[in-house]
């Protein structure tokens, strides 16, 4: 395990809950849709509404999370600036693939007639087959969805070829999930020289990209590469997590033309959140030394 993962998994849970607010917009379907509001009114970014939650082992609260999302596309009607994603362990994949086909059938279709488009999340390893297959039954019947492929997986370039023949929305990031060397790249530089090929893969087959990072470096390769090539911008955007600094960027593309997108995640139990919360604080190089100040702060009555 990572130090910055060990130091997370140490905390108690409110103070994770504290530590992750940037990365969440609150409680409640109203901070989901107030946040996309907020960010689409005062800066012009859209939006990835998510319900957070994951690892849901109950039929009945996988009917509640039904609900709430076909709650959360009747309030969504007319914001064209908004989308919204789903997850397989949310919607009762521990019933099987036909179950959790069944649960997210209903939110595409629904969210189909208001031409609100839905992205699959992209889980761990052992649900990339089912949620690909879950993909691609759902892209068989509707055209808004799309879904997510990690640019550390070996097999990602397969899949990519292996995408329905009409266009695809595809979410390319380099995955938050670790995954053993036998199938997964293990070095950050590589997963990320690989998201930019993915990214070309992608749009010489016709598929949009959303290229999903927070690496400037790797945003600006990604707008020389779009420029050198006239790539027009309605064939693809840049996404970003809500909660993770990166307004200059974020208003140089706005500037160029581009689309920017937040994924907005809010909670409606606070236990479901706990995972993602995690992965965030995980991934933020400044907390580790944070908590660790705090820590020996304490400690010696700094
Ligand atoms: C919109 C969106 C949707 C995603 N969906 C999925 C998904 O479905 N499945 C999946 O496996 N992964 C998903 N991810 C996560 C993604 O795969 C990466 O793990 C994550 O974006 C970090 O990788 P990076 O390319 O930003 O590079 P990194 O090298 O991790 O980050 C680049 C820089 O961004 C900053 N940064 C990154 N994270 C944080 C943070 N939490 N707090 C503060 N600063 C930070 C740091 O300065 C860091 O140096 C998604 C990411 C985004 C942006």
């Amino acid at each position: 395990m990572g130090f910055k993962k060990a130091i997370v998994n140490l905390m108690p849970n409110p103070l994770v809950k504290v530590f992750a607010a940037p990365y969440v917009a609150g409680t409640g379907l109203e901070s989901g849709l107030s946040a996309a509001a907020r960010f689409w009114d005062d800066d012009g970014l859209h939006s990835t509404i998510d319900l957070l939650g994951e690892e849901v082992y109950d039929h009945s609260e996988v009917e509640d999370v039904v609900s709430v999302y076909l709650e959360l596309i009747e309030q969504l009607k007319g914001r064209r600036y908004a989308t919204i994603s789903l997850k397989p362990t949310q919607l009762g994949i521990f019933e099987g693939e036909k179950y959790c086909l069944e649960n997210m059938r209903k939110i595409v279709s629904t969210a189909g007639k208001q031409d609100l488009h839905v992205t699959v999340d992209m889980e761990d390893h052992p649900y990339t087959d089912v949620t690909l297959w879950i993909f691609h039954k759902l892209r068989e019947e509707f055209n808004n969805v799309g879904t997510v492929l990690q640019s550390r997986l070996f097999r990602t370039r397969d899949d990519i070829m292996a995408l329905p023949k009409k266009p695809c929305k595809i979410r390319i990031c380099i995955g938050i999930y670790n995954e053993p060397a036998d199938i997964a790249l293990q070095k950050k530089s590589d997963m990320k020289d690989r998201l930019f090929e993915d990214m070309q893969l992608l749009l010489e087959n016709g598929h949009y990209p959303e290229i999903a990072t927070h690496d400037v470096e790797l945003i600006n390769r990604c707008v020389s590469f779009m420029e050198e090539n006239n790539i027009p911008r309605d064939r693809y955007e840049y996404q970003m997590l809500m909660g993770v600094p990166r307004k200059s960027i974020q208003r140089k593309l706005l500037e160029r033309g581009n689309i920017v997108r937040l994924y907005v995640p809010f909670a409606e139990k606070w236990k479901y959140a706990l995972a993602y919360c995690k992965r965030r604080l995980a991934g933020n190089p400044m907390m580790a030394a944070y908590v660790m100040k705090n820590i020996v702060g304490k400690s010696t009555g700094r």
